[in-house]
C-alpha cells in the first residue's frame, strides 16, 4: 500500500535517510568544491552523463541536491534546481530557454530586477519583450503568436498584488507552444503550486518565505528533469555560474520544515491587519486577496489556499504622508525584502521598484503612494499598535 505524506511531512523528511549519513538526523553539510573519481574510466563517465555521480560543486553538490529534491516534490515538479539567488534563478531559466529573435511576454508588474533584466539583458540580445497586462486572459490571448517562446509571470505580482490566473494563461501559451515560467516568490508551495494549474517552469527567490528568517539569498527553480537539466548545464553552468553555496542550502532546508507553520501565522495576522488598514480613515486602498472587495478575490479562491501575508496599501495623504507614516514606525522594520520573522515595511516606487522609470510606473501600476508590508510573525498586537500610533491619526477618531 502506498499512501501520499502531507506537505509539512515532505518538507521534513523527504529523500533523507539518516542510516545512510552514519544516523546524522540532520543532513550532512557538504562543503566540497570538487569529488574524487574511483577511476579516471569512472570520472570520464560522469562527465558523459552515462553514469550518475558528482563531479564539482558549480554542477552539482549532495547538499544542494537535498534541497532540489526537496522543492520539487513541494511544487508537484520532476526536478529543482538550486542557484546563488532569485535573479539567478530568473536569468539561468530565461537565457536558457530564450534565443535571438524569440519573444518574451511578460506580465505589466514585475520585481524591479527583473523588469531590469528585460532591458539589460534579454532586450539587448535581441529578445523581444512585450508587456501585457495578463490580470485579464484575454489581453494575452490577443498577443501571443508563433514567436511566443515564454510566457512569464508573478502572482501575486511584486508588489501590487495584482493575480494572474495560472490555468487560463497556460492554456493560452500552450496553444502556440510557448513555455510558461511563473515566479511564486509571493505564495510559495504550500499556498499556490503552478504546476499543478499547468505551468511548466517554476521559480522562487528562496531568500523570502522558503528561508524565511532572513539570512540568506538564495534561488530555486523546478520543471520537468528535462528542462532542469538543460537550466542546470547552460544557464547555470556556462552562463551564469550562479550555484548556491551548500551552507545556504543548509539554511533553505531549515526554514523549509517550518515553512507551513510560518505561513499560517503570516497569513492569519495579514488578514487582521488587512481589516484593521482598510477600516483606518487614513488609508485609501488596500491590495489584498483576502478581502471580500479584493477585485480579483475570484482567481485568490481558485488558485490559492490561503490569501499570503503581503500587503500594498495608499494612504491618503498620498507619497509624503507616507513616508512620514514610514518614519514613526517602531518595531516594524523599514527594508527591503520579504517573508521574514520580523514585519517589513518599503516604498516600492524609491526603492524595489526604482529600475522603472517615473513613466515606467505609471503604465505599469505601480503608484508613487504605494506601501508594501511584509506581515511578520510577531504578536499581531504589536504590528497593529505599531501601526496605529504611525498612522496620520486614530482609526476610531470621531468621524
Ligand atoms: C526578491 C524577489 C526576487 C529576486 O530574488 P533575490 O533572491 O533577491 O535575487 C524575484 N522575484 C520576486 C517576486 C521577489 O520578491
Amino acid at each position: 500500500m502506498t499512501r501520499t505524506t502531507g506537505f509539512a511531512t515532505r518538507a521534513i523528511h523527504h529523500a533523507y535517510n539518516p542510516f545512510e549519513n552514519d544516523g546524522a538526523l540532520t543532513p550532512p553539510l557538504h562543503l566540497t568544491s570538487t569529488f574524487s573519481f574511483e577511476t579516471a574510466e569512472a570520472g570520464g563517465e560522469m562527465f558523459a552523463g552515462e553514469r550518475a555521480g558528482h563531479i564539482y560543486s558549480r554542477i552539482s553538490n549532495p547538499t544542494c541536491d537535498l534541497l532540489e529534491k526537496r522543492i520539487a516534490v513541494l511544487e508537484g515538479a520532476e526536478a529543482g534546481l538550486a542557484l546563488s539567488s532569485g535573479m539567478g534563478a530568473i536569468t539561468a531559466v530565461l537565457w536558457t530557454l530564450l534565443s535571438p529573435g524569440d519573444e518574451v511576454i511578460v506580465d505589466k508588474t514585475l520585481y524591479g530586477c527583473t523588469f531590469a533584466f528585460m532591458r539589460h539583458g534579454l532586450a539587448k540580445w535581441g529578445v523581444t519583450i512585450t508587456h501585457v497586462d495578463m490580470t485579464d486572459p484575454a489581453n494575452l490571448k490577443a498577443a501571443v503568436s508563433e514567436k511566443t517562446r515564454v510566457v512569464y509571470f508573478e502572482t501575486p505580482a511584486n508588489p501590487n498584488m495584482r493575480l494572474v490566473d495560472i490555468a487560463a494563461s497556460s492554456e493560452i501559451a500552450h496553444s502556440v507552444g510557448a513555455h510558461v515560467v511563473v515566479d511564486n516568490t509571493y505564495a510559495s508551495p504550500y499556498l499556490t503550486r503552478p504546476i499543478e494549474h499547468g505551468a511548466d517552469i517554476v521559480l522562487h527567490s528562496a531568500t523570502k518565505y522558503l528561508g524565511g528568517h532572513g539570512d540568506v539569498v538564495a534561488g530555486l527553480v523546478v520543471g520537468t528533469a528535462e528542462q532542469i537539466s538543460e537550466i542546470r548545464l547552460v544557464g547555470m553552468k556556462d552562463m551564469t555560474g550562479a550555484v548556491m553555496a551548500p551552507f545556504n542550502a543548509m539554511l533553505i532546508l531549515r526554514g523549509l520544515k517550518t515553512l507551513n507553520l510560518r505561513l499560517d501565522r503570516h497569513c492569519a495576522s495579514a488578514k487582521v491587519v488587512a481589516d484593521y488598514l482598510q477600516a483606518h480613515p487614513a488609508v485609501s486602498e488596500v491590495y489584498f486577496p483576502g478581502l471580500e472587495n479584493f477585485a480579483q478575490h475570484d482567481v485568490a479562491q481558485r488558485q490559492m489556499s490561503q490569501p499570503g501575508a503581503m500587503i500594498a496599501f495608499e494612504i491618503k495623504s498620498g507619497l509624503s504622508g507616507g513616508i512620514e507614516f514610514m518614519n514613526r514606525l517602531n518595531m516594524i522594520q523599514r527594508a527591503v525584502s520579504l517573508g521574514d520573522a520580523e514585519t517589513l515595511i518599503q516604498h516600492p516606487a524609491s526603492m524595489t521598484h526604482s529600475t522603472y522609470t517615473a513613466e515606467e510606473r505609471a503604465e505599469h501600476g505601480i503608484s508613487d503612494g504605494l506601501i508594501r508590508l511584509s506581515v511578520g510573525l510577531e504578536d499581531v498586537d504589536d504590528i497593529l499598535a505599531d501601526l496605529e500610533q504611525a498612522l496620520p491619526y486614530p482609526a476610531r477618531s470621531a468621524a
